[in-house]
Parts: structure tokens; C-alpha cells; sequence
């Protein structure tokens, strides 16, 4: 979800991720999808990539980072996306949450995947509930 999107005074449209991360993320995939979303929605000026700016504020590390965007930056997150949705349904197959078995779905091999992500109380509970308590203990391990 996008945090704050204003157009500044000198007609940009600025988009404003807050973070509250302690480490180090990536997050210039993220803030090119929000750019993407912005640029595509008719609820925002029609704006290209040399109208937008992207800023990524830390707020417990008072860092504000820049992230450049370009056309070809815009196509990649569009590709990003598109891939990662055929992911998901190629993993799901049709089936509604009620008919998915959690057993089937391994934890990610990389730490910082599962280090910044939101679900990640409901997916220790819900792992302990389909008795992979060790699955759940691996994630917990990840979050601190
Ligand atoms: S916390 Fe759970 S839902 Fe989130 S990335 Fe890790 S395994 Fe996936």
C-alpha cells in the first residue's frame, strides 16, 4: 500500500514509502511497483517516469533514500509483477484458500524474505496450527 503520493510544486508526482526497519532491505523493486501503480492509475495525473520521484524514508534511522526510475526500470517492475502473479496462481492452481494444504508450501531459503514480511505473525500461528512448529520456530528466528 502506498504511504503518501503528492504532486510538489514543481508538478512531480512524489511517491513516499515510510520505513521503520532497523537492518538494511532492498526495497527499490517496491518502490518501482508503487511507481508503476501511479503512473497506470487514472486517479493520478497521466505522468511518465521523468515526472515521478520515488523516496524511500527510514524513520528510525533518519535516512531518506532516492531511487531512480526510468522507462526500462518501469517495464522490469512490470515484468516482476506479472511474473510473480503467474507464480502465485501456477502455486494455487485454481483452489480457494479453504481447499489449500499448508503442507505443501516450503518457508523461503532466504531469511530477509520472511525478515520484512507482514504476514509473518499469522504464518508462525498458522504453521504451528498445521504442526510444523520447527518451520514456525525458523521464521521466528528470522524476525529479530
Ligand atoms: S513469514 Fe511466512 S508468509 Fe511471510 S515470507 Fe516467510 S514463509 Fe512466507
Amino acid at each position: 500500500m502506498l504511504d503518501l503520493v503528492f504532486v510538489s510544486a514543481s508538478g512531480k508526482t512524489v511517491i513516499i514509502d515510510w520505513k521503520v526497519t532497523k537492518g538494511l532491505g532492498d526495497y527499490r523493486q517496491q518502490m518501482l511497483v508503487y511507481a508503476l501503480a501511479v503512473t497506470r492509475s487514472t486517479s493520478w495525473q497521466s505522468v511518465g517516469p521523468d515526472y515521478v520521484e520515488l523516496y524511500e524514508v527510514n524513520l528510525l534511522k533518519d535516512d531518506v533514500r532516492r531511487h531512480g526510475i526510468t522507462r526500462e526500470m518501469l517495464d522490469e517492475a512490470e515484468d516482476f509483477a506479472y511474473g510473480s502473479l503467474f507464480e502465485l496462481q501456477a502455486l494455487i492452481d485454481g483452489r480457494t484458500y479453504e481447499d489449500l494444504d499448508l503442507n505443501e508450501f516450503e518457508i523461503p531459503e532466504k531469511p530477509i524474505i520472511c525478515q520484512y514480511c507482514t504476514l509473518a505473525p499469522l504464518c508462525t500461528r498458522l504453521l504451528i496450527e498445521a504442526g510444523r512448529p520447527e518451520a514456525a520456530a525458523v521464521i521466528q528466528g528470522r524476525l529479530f
